[in-house]
């Protein structure tokens, strides 16, 4: 990891990036625009300077690779209305999911009101506290993609194994690919290479996202998470623009393989089967939700406490939708660092540790 850290070896590769990207933007006729599809990448980008370092030639945009943000304000409110609705239930849930803003509250609010709302770092930290507290029923938010569900099946299994009766998830995974395909349909998207998700790879391994190059013609590079494998990432993907090809090419070899994780993808398979679900910015998108299977109700949340929501509006002019499907950078929103800051945030897209707008005013944006 060092030697991904030196500062020398990221100059020498902005040396050859820059006029490489330049090539690029006189083929395209303007600067290549490049999306991440994952909230870590957002972050990464951010903190590193790689935007502004791009800045002219090489256009970076977020896409939908923050869990958080992508769960649709009628799950949001679903959580908090369980949360003021149930004081005996204990909610379990990684922080951010605590601030997000709900149509009329927060799980944060509705603790503040007397709900029991506790963070755990992991599910299996919630397994144990719910084995800790055997007359509390303990509902822990499953919010992730591929790289999370397999943890919180093994939390369900690891529940079972021990007999709990008290502890249930209230699944809200989605699967990366899936979304992906709904976002490369659209007409209007102006993207000319994709960074693919290198956690998420880990797991689906790179072949999952061989459609990105067959079937949509665009360039793909799955990437690691240092400054470096970022800039090699984009190296790649304008090399390919460069001399016309597009492929879904592995830059994270140290850890992701062809196939991805054999195991993660079979427990995955056993205790989760795709449903239809909601996404911020994309609404209904077909089987790209995880549900728990039937034979595991015991432990699904949804059955054990099912709750109806009335309509559930996005936020008034947020547009995290729109941020999301890589539309508009976060600057665009009207509401950026006016209405909408990381003390008040409006939208999840500005909560979330991985959240487009949370890394852009935290980094980017000059207050
Ligand atoms: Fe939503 Fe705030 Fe981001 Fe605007 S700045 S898109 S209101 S989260």
């Amino acid at each position: 990891l060092n030697k991904l850290r030196d500062p020398e070896l990221g100059k020498r590769i902005l040396s050859k990036l820059v006029p490489l990207a330049r090539e690029a933007a006189r083929l395209l006729g303007r600067p290549a625009i490049f999306m991440e599809v994952c909230g870590t990448h957002t972050m990464a980008i951010a903190r590193s300077g790689l935007r502004s370092l791009l800045a002219g030639s090489l256009e970076l945009r977020s896409g939908p690779g923050c869990p958080v943000c992508v769960t649709d304000q009628g799950d949001i409110d679903k959580v908090i209305a369980l949360a003021a609705a149930r004081h005996d239930l204990v909610i379990g849930t990684f922080g951010d999911m605590l601030r997000v803003p709900g149509t009329n509250s927060s799980l944060e609010q509705e603790r503040a009101r007397g709900a029991r709302v506790e963070i755990f770092y992991s599910p299996a930290e919630a397994v144990t506290f719910a084995a800790g507290h055997p007359r509390d029923e303990v509902v822990f938010l499953g919010v992730g993609f591929e790289t999370t569900a397999p943890a919180v099946a093994l939390s369900v299994a690891a529940a079972r194994s021990r007999d709990l009766k008290n502890y249930s998830v209230l699944s809200f995974h989605k699967t990366v690919p899936t979304v992906l395909e709904i976002l490369l349909s659209d007409p209007e998207l102006k993207i000319d290479g994709l960074i693919l998700p290198g956690h998420v790879c880990t797991v689906t391994g790179r072949k999952a996202f061989d459609f990105v190059s067959t079937k949509f013609n665009v360039p793909a590079v799955v990437a690691g998470f240092e400054p470096v494998d970022l800039m090699e990432a984009a190296y790649l993907l304008l090399k390919q623009i460069v001399s016309g090809r597009a492929e879904t090419v592995n830059g994270y070899p140290r850890l992701v393989r062809e196939e991805g994780n054999n195991k993660a993808k079979e427990i995955m398979k056993e205790y989760f089967k795709p449903v239809d679900v909601q996404w911020r910015g994309f609404g209904m998108v077909p089987q790209s939700g995880l549900a728990l299977q039937e034979r595991f109700s015991l432990y699904d949340a949804a059955v054990k406490f099912p709750v109806e929501v009335s309509e559930s509006p996005p936020p008034r002019g947020c547009a995290c939708g729109d941020v999301l499907k890589g539309k508009i950078v976060s600057s665009d929103c009207p509401l950026f660092a006016r209405k909408c800051t990381p003390l008040q945030p409006v939208g999840p897209c500005m909560v979330s540790t991985e959240g487009a707008c949370a890394a852009y005013y935290q980094y980017e944006w000059s207050k």
